[in-house]
């Protein structure tokens, strides 16, 4: 995409601390020369308080156009039956890959110089729900069952999806994650379908593979080993959050929803109500997220400097806010980011 081009993307500021972090991005995004131009749009307890939908039409109709949202956190309302707001955008935009990279970036933790991008299948799997209980006598749930399931197609496409992330974004490894020891039907197409798609990769980018279990342990005692990792949807669930957990926890890890009708880039925290409206929120998350997006569209060159200035704020001149250990508000950390921007 060429350097002067608007693209045209959705913005949903979110609830809770969501306006503050989102404000936070949007000014970095803009000292940065970001190509989006920003339709505003309600989700969540603020759009039931506008409109009295948490997903407004007209938020979904600006998605479906842009193709590409940066979504704050939005707070889930409890009772009155409202669907989850963010299955809903994964089903009504076949939001199939989820992209969780995890990268060190605080000094002195446990683990230094992770860098690892884990691509998990976000619509199949045992997230299908297909779950129901079986009586024994008086115990009408004495048994639980669930269904889960994988098709052949879905298996090749997020499989495809990860190895050409690899490739575009210089990555040289990919590790297929599965259990098709055990659920030998249920992940072994899986592993069957990602070994065909390495194929089309040989030569190029590496391809090997871990049943989850073995995965699990080596990510704690050699993360250093994982490059990309793809896998399904149950076992990338758990495993993202293990391996932010070995960057520094949710508070630094960015999220991306990604399917061929639209692309939605969110922080994986929610929307922290303890804390909203005293501008002491750390936007890291999603001014990560933010880079993911601009990766997305191609400008490369500029998330490689929001990147550049993340590191040398918070890793170099210790510009910090209060949830990483710093005393830095939410402000101050942003003007200190966009003096950052070489
Ligand atoms: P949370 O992530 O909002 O907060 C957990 C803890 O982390 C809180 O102490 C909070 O202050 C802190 N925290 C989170 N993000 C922070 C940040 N950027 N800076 C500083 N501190 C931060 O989790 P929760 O309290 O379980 O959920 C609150 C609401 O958010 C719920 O309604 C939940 O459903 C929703 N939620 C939304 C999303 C989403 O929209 N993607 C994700 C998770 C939770």
């Amino acid at each position: 995409m060429s350097g002067g081009q608007r693209i045209a993307a959705t913005l949903i500021p979110g609830d809770g601390i969501g306006p503050e972090i989102t404000a936070s991005v949007v000014a970095v995004l803009d000292a940065l020369g970001a190509p989006f131009a920003w339709e505003e749009h309600v989700a969540g307890m603020a759009g039931i308080a506008a409109k009295g939908d948490p997903l407004p039409g007209a938020t979904l109709d600006s998605i479906a156009r842009t193709k590409l949202a940066l979504k704050g956190p939005l707070t889930t309302p409890v009772g009155g039956g409202f669907k989850s707001i963010n299955v809903t955008l994964r089903q009504k935009f076949s939001l199939y890959a989820n992209l969780r990279p995890a990268r060190t970036i605080l000094p002195g933790g446990r683990f230094e110089d992770i860098d690892i991008v884990l691509v998990r299948e976000n619509l199949e799997g045992f997230y299908a729900a297909m779950e129901h209980y079986m009586p024994i006598g008086d115990d009408p749930k004495a048994i639980a069952m669930s269904a889960g399931f994988n098709s052949r197609a879905e298996c090749r496409r997020i499989c495809e999806y990860a190895f050409e992330y690899a490739r575009k974004n210089g990555r040289k490894k990919v590790t297929l994650v599965h259990k098709a020891n055990i659920l030998k039907a249920l992940t072994g197409i899986f592993l069957e379908e990602g070994r065909e798609v390495a194929r089309k990769y040989a030569g190029e980018i590496e391809c090997n593979d871990r049943i989850v279990d073995a995965c699990a342990m080596q990510l704690v005692l050699d993360p250093w080993q994982y490059d990309v990792i793809v896998t399904t949807n149950l076992f990338g669930d758990i495993l993202s959050d293990l391996i932010a957990g070995l960057v520094g926890g949710l508070g630094m890890a960015p999220g991306a929803n990604i399917g061929p009708e639209a692309a939605i880039f969110e922080a994986v925290h929610g929307s922290a109500p303890d804390i909203a409206g005293k501008g002491i929120a750390n936007p890291l998350a999603l001014m990560m997220a933010a880079g993911l997006m601009l990766r997305h569209v191609g400008r490369h060159d500029l998330a490689d400097r929001l990147t550049a200035a993340i590191d040398k704020t918070v890793r170099v001149d210790a510009v910090r806010t209060g949830d990483l250990g710093g005393r830095a508000n939410t402000e101050g950390l942003t003007k200190a980011l966009i003096g950052n921007l070489a």
